[in-house]
């Protein structure tokens, strides 16, 4: 109890800094695709934490996907060490946001400042997480100048295309090794509230059947890849479908329908091209010859991905039984197994008592319908003890005028400091 007043005042102090931060980092338009000004946001950011007093490195992913020397992958890592060993409290945020799209009614990089609410793209996803951060970790740092362990602040490339330049790349460079780092907060926006323990896992691969090509007018003599196609689609419709709402998780996921297994079909194509808008001609006459389908099948930490896979390969036989000439391959994209975090693993203990001491109410726990650079941290850094927490509505990420609360950063700040006080004052 005795930090929590002083923590407290030097929090509310930062008010204007916060936004000021949130406003400056909104400003840097770090658009992914294509990656860009990656490097003037780290370096805007390593500058103020080596005011702070942090040693700041700056991590180019060599190498990783989409990284090349127009658009460079660079990352931020930014690490405090107290005046005693102990322990290390690391707050990842990815830096890059996505595109603007349409309906904005204020300047998608402007940072616009109304009624308690700051405007721009990244706002709350995840540029205010990361002001924040930096806020409880100043704030922290001038409240006990003489804690033990250290403080990290990451800000990171590409989460929103898989992470693999950004978290994925530190991971494997023992960014994360067990013994550099003991616990990890990422304030993605997941409401201040609300403590997100993981999240399920993805499986994304590519349905193509096989035909033969003829002319429309007699398409006796050809074979459609596109009847094939509708054929797998039906038979998903009768079994799959089913087959998934039936299986249930004890992950806590939110929203309440992605409590089971879902499956989407990301997109279909097969026979001719589409045409640009501008062509005023008319379509040729062909049978399919090659139907493709992508799927997007996310499972439950209660599945196994081999099971998972084997649901669609039997179903494509099922099919393939019922039609002589059905021909299929089936190519993996893109896999991802699900993480959950233990609810009594002590960043989740220590955080949900700072939510309780900030905001006067138990905490929820969550998981997440979608994966986030967690699964890095899990999977190659092979540290659990790891959750996302941060302020701002997350259905608001992605969308035009998109906004994050000052007062709600300003109460994460609280709770990630008090967090701080907990594990290493
Ligand atoms: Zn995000």
């Amino acid at each position: 109890m005795r930090h929590d007043t002083r923590l407290f005042a030097e929090i509310e102090a930062r008010r204007d800094n916060l936004i000021r931060l949130t406003q400056d980092l909104i400003a840097i338009p770090t658009l992914n695709p294509p990656g860009r000004c990656y490097q003037e946001i780290c370096e805007y950011l390593g500058e103020r934490l080596a005011r702070s007093g942090f040693t700041v490195q700056m991590i180019r992913a060599k190498g990783a996907p989409a990284d090349n020397d127009k658009h460079p992958r660079w990352n931020l890592v930014a690490r405090h060490e107290g005046a005693a060993g102990g322990e290390c409290v690391h707050f990842n945020s990815h830096h890059d946001v996505v595109e603007v799209g349409h309906g904005w009614s204020v300047d998608p990089f402007g940072g616009e400042l109304r009624e308690g609410r700051i405007y721009g793209r990244g706002a709350c996803d995840m540029k205010g997480g990361l002001a924040t951060s930096v806020i409880a970790a100043e704030a922290f740092l001038a409240a006990c100048p003489d804690y033990r362990g250290a403080i990290e602040i990451s800000a990171t490339a590409d989460e929103e295309s898989g992470g693999y330049g950004g978290v994925a790349y530190l991971a494997e460079q023992g960014y994360f090794a067990p013994d550099r780092v003991q616990h990890v907060i990422i304030p993605e926006p997941l409401n201040k509230d609300r403590i997100c323990l993981g999240h399920r896992g993805v499986w994304w691969a590519e349905i193509e059947t096989k035909g033969r090509i003829a002319h429309g007018s007699m398409p006796f003599l050809g074979d459609s890849a596109i009847r094939h196609m509708g054929a797998v689609l039906a038979e998903m419709e009768a079994t799959l479908y089913p087959l998934l709402a039936g299986k249930r998780t004890e992950m806590p996921v939110v929203p309440e329908g992605a409590k089971q297994s879902t499956l989407n079909i990301n997109s279909v194509h097969g026979g001719e091209a589409e045409q640009e808008t501008d062509y005023t001609g008319l379509p040729a006459p062909c049978v399919a010859d090659r139907c493709r389908i992508i799927i997007d099948r996310r499972f439950l930490i209660e599945e196994d991905i081999a099971e998972v896979k084997r649901e669609v390969t039997a179903l494509l036989e099922r099919v393939k039984a019922t039609r002589p000439t059905f021909e299929y391959d089936v190519r993996d994209i893109f896999e991802v197994h699900p993480t959950m975090t233990a609810e009594d693993a002590p960043i989740v203990r220590t955080t949900s008592a700072a939510i309780e001491r900030v905001l006067a109410r138990q905490p929820d726990f969550v998981v997440s319908p979608g994966t986030y650079d967690q699964k890095h941290i899990d999977r190659i850094g092979r540290l659990s003890n790891c959750i996302a927490y941060g302020p701002g509505i997350l259905d608001l990420a992605h969308q035009p005028d998109e906004w994050i609360g000052v007062d709600d950063m300003v109460d994460s700040a609280k709770v990630m400091a008090l967090v701080l006080a907990d594990l290493l004052a």
